[in-house]
């Protein structure tokens, strides 16, 4: 069910338990900022979602309401992942969804990260 990012923060959402150790995550980066796990059902050879690991519903949320250092931890995070995954020579896409439209499905902000091959013009319509 897509989510509406003006809802308040759920923390019974999947990636608030991944963050709380109740349940697992395929681990690729954690620092004091961000975690970063590989996704569940990936879309591309490589696809890492990474998630700060205060409580924001959305992009909107996060950029609305982050704090300075969080927003710069969390945004030195994703490069970091990127780099230390041998990305950034074959180049790779970051993707936000936000709200309804986007569909996004977790209530808890994230990031992807895809890559591992050519991937493609931006967006693929339903229609
Ligand atoms: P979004 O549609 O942007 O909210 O993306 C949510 C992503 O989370 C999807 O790509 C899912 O495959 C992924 N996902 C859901 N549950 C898990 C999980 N337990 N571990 C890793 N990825 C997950």
């Amino acid at each position: 069910m897509p989510v509406n990012a003006t809802l308040p923060y759920d923390d019974q959402n999947i990636f608030a338990r991944i963050l709380r150790g109740e349940l697992p995550c395929s681990k690729v980066y954690e620092d004091d900022w961000a975690l970063a796990f590989h996704d569940i059902n990936p879309q591309a050879p490589v696809h890492i979602l990474v998630i700060p690991k205060a409580p924001f519903v959305s992009w909107d949320d996060f950029s609305a309401r982050g704090s300075d250092a969080q927003i710069a931890g969390f945004i030195r995070a994703v490069g970091t992942v990127a780099r230390e995954q041998g990305l950034v020579e074959p180049g790779y896409r970051l993707l936000a969804n936000t709200g309804p439209d986007s569909l996004q499905e977790v209530p808890h902000f994230h990031v992807h990260i895809c890559a591992g091959k050519v991937l493609g013009r931006m967006i693929v319509s339903p229609d």
